[in-house]
């Protein structure tokens, strides 16, 4: 595309999520929506690397004939195998689908951001696996042959199908709302919903005391995510104020809708990682935490409660909630917060 030469600067008040005009060359001023730019900043002050943490104990454990259960090891084995493929499905759609219809530059500079902590977290979860010395292609290819994983990823997928298309362009009502649903599916279940039970499997594990460098990559991975999922809903509430015909009570409905569909998923994999229940989870209380989590989630875009439950699992949410959590990254993160200061 050429460059428009001689154009006026960009207005501030033209600047739009999407639709928002001259995508050739982006200039990143006049800045509109600066919960992007804070989240990149963010973003880059958190930045770690598996190799960082110690498996060390891990390794012990996973090799000890008595340190693990059999339901245990089951119940590892097929959270790692949803984790490894869950973020490339959120690294294809961040790379291959929005950051092209996305035409503010400082939502783009996060998705960058947000691409490059997918490719880490994908590569936490192979360390973890060369790590302990587990069968690579049996965990790798579990999102194939276990049920309860395929079906979470099909739902993503087959939901995507759409804006993934060489042909797909933003700019007409009907394709604005595929887009937007597009985001609330990737944002609110990929990212909001799917992770969480997988997450709450882990720091199970870390409450007593098993596999506990593995469970830090999570708490890792899990800061970044929280980050993807405050953008995420941002984003979504950004173009329902740039946008607001979008937003229709079917179009509601049909968000309400999915999202349901996606508790039920969720809680099948639960089950299914816990047939007979761990650590005192057992699927009563998994179902109840993703209803909870689930209504967290619509809540932040101003749709109805679906389900008003209590959260059963209260420790998770001082996991999650890593602005009250003041011990844990302090001593790794400040590393990179002074990394101005490197010597040659
Ligand atoms: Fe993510």
């Amino acid at each position: 595309m050429p460059i428009n030469k001689g154009a006026k600067p960009v207005d501030v008040n033209n600047r739009k999520v999407i639709n928002g005009g001259d995508a050739d060359v982006m200039q990143l001023y006049p800045m509109r929506h600066t919960f992007a730019w804070e989240a990149y900043n963010v973003g880059n002050a958190n930045h770690w690397l598996p190799t960082e943490i110690s498996m060390q104990r891990d390794i012990e454990q996973w090799k000890s004939p008595t340190a693990l259960t059999a339901d245990e090891r089951q119940a590892f084995e097929t959270v790692l195998g949803f984790f490894t493929t869950a973020d490339s499905i959120a690294a294809n759609n961040v790379v291959l689908a929005l950051y092209k219809h996305i035409t503010s530059p400082e939502c783009r500079m996060y998705l960058l951001r947000q691409g490059y902590e997918e490719a880490v977290h994908t590569h936490a979860y192979q360390y973890i696996v060369e790590s302990l010395g587990m069968d690579e292609s049996k965990i790798f290819n579990m999102y194939r042959d276990v049920d309860a994983i395929y079906q979470k990823d099909n739902l993503i997928l087959s939901l995507n199908e759409g804006i993934f298309d060489p042909e797909f362009k933003t700019g007409t009502f009907e394709n604005d709302q595929k887009f937007l649903e597009n985001l609330c599916v990737f944002s609110l279940i990929l990212e909001g919903i799917f992770f969480y039970s997988s997450f709450a499997v882990m720091f199970g594990f870390q409450r007593q005391n098993k596999l506990t460098g593995s469970a830090e990559q999570i708490q890792y991975i899990m800061r970044d995510e929280s980050q993807h999922l405050n953008f995420g809903i941002n984003l979504i509430n950004a173009i329902k104020e740039e946008q607001p015909e979008l937003w229709t009570p079917e179009f509601q409905q049909r968000i309400i809708d999915l999202v349901k569909r996606a508790v039920k998923l969720e809680y099948t994999f639960a089950t299914e990682v816990f047939p007979r229940g761990i650590f005192g989870m057992n699927a009563d209380g998994f179902k109840q935490y993703i209803e909870h989590i689930a209504d967290r989630r619509l809540e932040r875009v101003a749709l109805p409660l679906q389900y008003n439950v209590e959260n059963p699992f209260p420790w998770m949410s001082e996991a999650v909630d890593l602005n009250k959590e003041k011990n844990f990254f302090e001593t790794r993160v400040t590393e990179y917060k002074t990394g101005g200061t490197l010597n040659w």
